[in-house]
């Protein structure tokens, strides 16, 4: 593998760059597998997996800086594993899984919190701020590109938390809500080059006039968002990118154009994480090298906008336009959710949503200015009396623990995610969530002579 001279050129005068280190761990081709577990959907982590056949044990061993991270010392077919279908982990580069000790020392996060990940699909920052924030707070995933907010949904729906909207709109649709958000997560669009060795073919889209065109385009998504931030929010921006231009260049021009301080994370000396300081501003930037640490190029930068007003953040109640459920159809869902009367319902197209309660002036608000993709939990269809539940309600976190539920073995399992017809020893009649390893998989329908299986079509397994 051959990294690009005016790379390497350009990175000579950076604090921490080894070139000889840098150029032999590239050529070394180390493929580094890491998962981070999701809280809420707890697995025993020494067991879950081992290589099929072989039977060989994968070895799992934790991420220094995320207390729910955890390198794997091989590559498991995840496709194969159901957990992953459920959402008990996501799979997601080490180093940029520091992002949550940096929100953690930059804000407060037992307070209710608004947050935004602004540059969200897939979702992994997405899915690990939303375990770092507390359930009084609201995560607002947006990805701009739309085709890539699907994948965006179905990562989030997977986690299955309520207090997460998904929105699909450009940055600059943000100034619509002034000083709206405490936090703001801008994990911007990059040249990429700290992703060579897990991608060597990204090398070849590399140039000068990349990097020089994605530092302006990071230059304009922040100053479109930046009016969204509150006085006194966070901002965290990061890449993966090792192009000085993206990263600490990037804060020079933040602090010189913006009333924004930077601030300083503490770093422990074993994690190898380099602190540089950009050269104008003095702001404190954050490196990860592949030669010094486990895992691939990152880089992570905190600041803080002035207080400059002491008003409080500019809002009003804005009315919601989605329909209510009359009190008959809220009997109809009601035992379906864990402590339902923590939630208001809503219904679109027929559909019937349990947003958390604490957020419904701000979903209100959130509607009015952008295109809402997914909000809450979808409960269901209610026909005739009878919830029709969805596949969001089975992974969801909010589903009532009393519901029907099967244990099943990995091949049943499978055969589940495949779509396929699976056979259950059971008399019980009706909606029945099909689980392994306690972890939640999706909805089958028993009836008296044959079994349903609803898992969604289009996320079915289609591989052998
Ligand atoms: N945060 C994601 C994660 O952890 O899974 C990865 C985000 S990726 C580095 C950057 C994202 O920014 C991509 O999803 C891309 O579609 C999006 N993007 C591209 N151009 C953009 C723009 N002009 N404004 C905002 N986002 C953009």
């Amino acid at each position: 593998m051959k990294i690009p001279s005016a790379l390497i050129d350009s990175l000579i005068e950076t604090k921490g760059f080894d070139k000889e280190a840098f150029e032999k761990v590239h050529q070394s081709g180390e493929q580094i597998t890491s998962i981070r577990f999701n809280s809420q959907k707890p697995v025993d982590k020494s067991t879950i997996f081992f290589v099929e056949n072989s039977k060989e044990v994968v070895d799992v061993y934790s991420v220094p800086w995320n207390a729910n991270g955890y390198y794997l010392s091989l590559r498991p077919s995840f496709t194969a594993d159901p957990l992953f279908h459920g959402g008990a982990y996501y799979v997601q580069e080490a180093s940029s899984m520091f992002l949550e000790e940096g929100i953690r020392q930059a804000i407060d996060l037992s307070q209710p919190l608004r947050v935004l990940d602004l540059c969200a699909a897939p979702g992994g920052k997405s899915t690990l701020l939303q375990s770092a924030i507390s359930d009084k707070s609201s995560l607002v995933s947006n990805e701009v590109i739309k085709s890539r907010v699907t994948v965006l949904s179905e990562n989030i729906t997977k986690w299955g938390a309520a207090n997460v909207v998904v929105t699909n709109n450009d940055p600059k649709d943000f100034q619509r809500l002034p000083g709206y958000f405490d936090l703001i997560v801008v994990d911007a669009p990059c040249s990429g080059s700290g992703l060579f060795r897990k991608d060597p073919k990204a090398i070849n889209e590399w140039s000068e006039q990349s990097v020089e065109m994605c530092s302006h385009r990071q230059q304009r998504i922040l100053a479109d968002i930046l009016p969204a931030l509150k006085d006194g929010g966070t901002l965290i921006y990061s890449t993966c990118s090792y192009s000085p231009s993206e990263d600490e260049e990037i804060s020079d021009w933040l602090i010189n154009d913006f009333e924004l301080d930077a601030i300083q994370l503490q770093l422990k000396n074993e994690w190898n994480i380099i602190e540089t300081t950009a050269s104008k501003s003095k702001a404190k930037g954050y490196r990860f090298y592949p030669d010094k640490l486990k895992g691939e190029g990152f880089f992570i930068a905190a600041f803080r906008k002035k207080n400059l007003t002491d008003s409080a953040n500019r809002e009003s109640v804005v009315k919601g336009k989605s329909l209510r459920l009359t009190s008959k159809e809220i009997d109809v869902v009601k035992p379906w959710v864990k402590k339902w009367d923590d939630f208001f319902f809503i219904k679109q197209n027929d559909e019937v949503i349990a947003i958390p309660s604490h957020l419904e002036n701000d979903l209100a608000m959130l509607q009015s200015a952008l295109y809402i993709k997914k909000a809450g939990v979808k409960l269901g269809v209610i026909i005739r009396n009878e919830l029709i539940p969805d596949h969001e309600l089975a992974l969801s976190n909010i589903i009532n623990p009393m519901t029907a539920s099967i244990e099943v073995d990995k091949l049943t399992a499978l055969e589940y995610l495949r779509k396929q017809e699976i056979s259950i020893d059971s008399n019980y009649k009706g909606w029945v969530l099909l689980s392994y390893q306690q972890i939640k998989l999706g909805w089958i329908k028993l009836l008296s002579n044959r079994i349903n299986n609803y898992y969604p079509k289009e996320w079915r397994i289609i591989n052998k």
